[in-house]
This record gives structure tokens, sequence and C-alpha cells, in this order.
């Protein structure tokens, strides 16, 4: 394999950089710093600026306003965006969603609801999982029963991200119960101040609130908003999924974490040097930025063959598997750089969007110590959410292994 990046790739690097530097707003990239929840207000303006050039959704096709960047410039870009500190986008959306109406959305759904993801305008969360449904999804209970020309939908999803803030939930509904579990379940588009809607919050470790339980009460929903066929759910939940797991990689993401994880090393003072010096600390830091250059590797390889891999599924679930617990570990030896300074879970003064609202309490002089310990306690999840590992290394064995 050739690992020498060609010239024009990096011209690409130099082209992104320069774009961000120039049009990230200073405050929002201030506000960014925790590099995880971030505010809303800021994802809109910063996805306005990307929209007005062009780049708000490159993996999309060109036809519904993505580029033709290749897969390689398309994951230089996540780089630049995690390295400048850029707002995380809205992935609901862009990554999940989106592909799925450019795919298989009716031309009236391309035409309603894309524009306004790309411009950050409409804001959307998942409604894939209940309180009875997580790993085993196909068992799902909420209903859409159809009543002339709408659904009437009830039932009960959790643990969904960002509901709080969403204008529409994109959720899988049973409308067939006779049928087959997986073939009974349809992808429906539900606006949330429909009335019946609830939403209901859930408080993590960390101390913030992302996640929610959303219930649905005799809540109308247009037939219009069916996507492709009534119990093809499952089959776009999982093009879906399949498309997620890629993305739950996180490289970027766990890149930039080190990159902390080296920053705040610089900063403990350890004998005459700093914790950099340490072997057994130099000697993990060493060994996971290894092990995160060769999952890009991999991200790249897999990003290059998924269009022709018949067995992409199983592949993604090895990315996702190995980068959640990637994530975790770079989480982990950041609070480990902090040391005694990580026993406050140092709320971020500017996030208490999000937070419960506790006394600031800075640990270290250094704005890389913000949010480090609530952000390690959230990675935690990276090994649950869009698959939990368990269920991954069951699809690798039967499908890969073919044990
Ligand atoms: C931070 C976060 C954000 C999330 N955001 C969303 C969202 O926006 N929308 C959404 O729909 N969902 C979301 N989820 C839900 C997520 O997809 C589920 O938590 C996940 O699928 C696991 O389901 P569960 O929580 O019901 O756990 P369960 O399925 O009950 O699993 C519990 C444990 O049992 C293990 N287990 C289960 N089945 C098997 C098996 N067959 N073999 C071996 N072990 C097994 C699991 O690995 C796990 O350790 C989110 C979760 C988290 C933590």
């Amino acid at each position: 394999m050739d690992f020498s990046i060609h010239p024009a790739d990096q011209a690409f690097r130099q082209e992104v950089r320069a774009f961000i530097d120039r049009e990230l707003p200073g405050d929002i990239a201030r506000r960014g710093r925790h590099d995880y929840h971030s505010p809303r207000e800021d994802v809109r303006r910063w996805m306005q600026i990307l929209d007005r050039h062009g780049w708000s959704a490159p993996h999309w096709p060109a036809a519904f306003g993505g580029t033709d960047w290749t897969p390689l410039q398309r994951h230089i870009f996540q780089d630049e965006l995690r390295r400048a500190r850029a707002p995380v986008l809205d992935r609901c959306a862009l990554d999940l969603l989106g592909p799925v109406l450019c795919t298989f959305g009716s031309p009236e759904q391309q035409a309603r609801f894309l524009p306004p993801i790309r411009a950050g305008e409409e804001w959307w969360c998942q409604g894939f999982s209940e309180p009875e449904a997580g790993s085993d999804l196909a068992s799902l209970r909420t209903r859409a029963e159809r009543d002339g020309d709408h659904f009437v939908v009830n039932g009960h999803k959790i643990w969904t991200t960002e509901a709080h803030y969403a204008d529409w939930i994109f959720a899988l509904v049973r409308t067939d119960p006779e049928a087959k579990p997986q073939q009974g379940i349809s992808f429906l588009l539900i606006d949330m101040r429909s009335p019946g809607v609830t939403c209901r919050p859930i408080w993590t470790l960390d101390e913030g609130h992302t996640l929610n339980e959303v219930l649905f009460e005799d809540v109308r929903v247009p037939a219009a908003n069916l996507v492709g066929e009534a119990g093809g759910g499952w089959s776009y939940a999982k093009f879906l999924l399949t498309h997620e797991r890629t993305t739950s990689a996180v490289v970027s993401h766990t890149k930039r974490d080190l990159w902390q994880v080296r920053h705040l090393a610089a900063r403990r003072r350890w004998r005459n040097g700093s914790l950099l010096d340490e072997p057994l600390f130099a000697t993990k830091l060493a060994r996971l930025e290894a092990e995160v250059t060769a999952l890009e590797w991999a991200v790249m390889r897999v990003l290059h063959a998924s269009a022709t891999d018949s067995r992409a599924n199983a592949v993604a679930s090895v990315l996702k598997l190995r980068g959640s617990e990637l994530s975790e570990r770079a989480a982990l030896l950041a609070a480990e750089a902090l040391g005694d300074h990580g026993l406050a879970v140092c709320p971020d003064p500017e996030a208490a969007y999000w937070l419960r609202g506790r006394a600031p309490a800075p640990p270290l002089d250094d704005d890389e110590a913000i949010g480090v310990t609530a952000k390690t306690m959230f990675r935690r999840a990276t090994t649950i959410y869009g698959g939990a590992s368990e269920v991954q290394r069951s699809i690798i064995a039967k499908s890969i292994l073919r044990l």
C-alpha cells in the first residue's frame, strides 16, 4: 500500500485549513474547546458559513448539494475541522438521515428536507432505540396505524440525542404487527412540534443533558412523511447504521483528544521534566498514537472500497469497535494526564447550556483542561451507541470469521 499523501491532497488540506482559519468565528472556536456538545446556535452559524461555500454536506451526491471530493479529501476535511475545534455538526441529519433521503426519499421529501439540513436551519434527532429495544432493535414496539392520509403514532423512544433541540425526528415505527419483526417496520419523519409529542431529559454521568426520552401519544403524521416503502424501514435503517459505524470510528476526534493529552502532559511536572518524560505514560501515549494512525489508514481503505465491498457492514463493525475503544482510551489518558486536577468535574462556564449548572472550578490554569473530566465520562458511551461492542463482535464473528 502506498502511504504517501499526493501533493494534490496536501494542497487540498492547505486550502481547507486556510478557509477554516479565515471563516471560523473566534468565539465559536473558543466555545468548541471541549470538542463535544456544541451549542446549537454555534452549529447553525457555522453550517451557514459552510453552506455558502458549498461545504456543509460534502459526502452527499453533488445533485443534492454535496461535493465531488474523494473519500480521502472528505477525511482531510473532517480532520481539519477537528483540529480547529469547529463545532461538531448535526451528525444525525447530515450523516444519518441525509444519505437515506438522498437514496430512498421521494423527490418531494428531498426538496423539502435536504436544503434546510444543509443550511443548519432544521435540527433532527434519531428515534430508533426503545426501553426494550436497543441492541435488539427489531423488537421495537412504537406503533404507527394508518388512518386515511395520516399515521397515528403511539410509543416510547429513549436515549434520543438532542431531541430537546430537534425540530424533527426520524423514527422506526411498527406499521404491520402481523409481519415478521423486521418486515413490519417503517421509516417515518415526525414533526417534534406535533400535538402528542413529549420530550423528557435524561441526565448523564458527565452532568450533561444531551439525551432524552420521547413519547408519542396519538400523534398524527401525514402519510407523505413515510420514507420509501411501508415495511422497508429495516433495510433503510441497516443502510444508515452501516454509515453510522464508519463515521463512528471517530478518528479525527481521537486524534484531537491525543493532541490534548500531549498538551496536558507537557504541563504536568514529573521530576525535572514533564509527564511526557515518565516512561510508563510516554509508552501508553506512543502506543495509542500508533494504534490511532493504524485505524486511520484502515478507515481510508474502507472508504475507498465500501462502494463495491459486499462485506461493508461487517467491516464497518470492525471500525466502530476499534474506533470507540481507542476513543475511550484516549479520554482516559487525558484524565490521567490531568491527575488530581481532574477530580473536579470542571464544567465550562460557557457550556452552561447543557450542564446542570454546578459551580465552575477550573482545575488547571489552562483552556485545554476545561471539560476534560466530563468528556472522559461521556466518551464511555462510545462503546454503547451506534451498536454496543458485544454486538459488533457478534457481527464480525458471523460475517468475517464465519463462526
Ligand atoms: C450517549 C448515547 C447516545 C445515544 N443516542 C441515540 C439516539 O440518538 N437515537 C437512538 O435511537 N438511540 C441512541 N442511543 C441508544 C443506543 O443505540 C443503545 O444504547 C444501544 O443500541 C444499546 O442498546 P441498549 O441501551 O438498549 O442496551 P441493551 O441492548 O439492553 O444491552 C445491554 C448490554 O447487553 C449487551 N448485549 C445485548 N444484546 C447482546 C447480544 N446479542 N450479544 C451479546 N451482548 C449483548 C450489550 O452489549 C450491552 O452491554 C444512544 C445511546 C447512548 C449511550
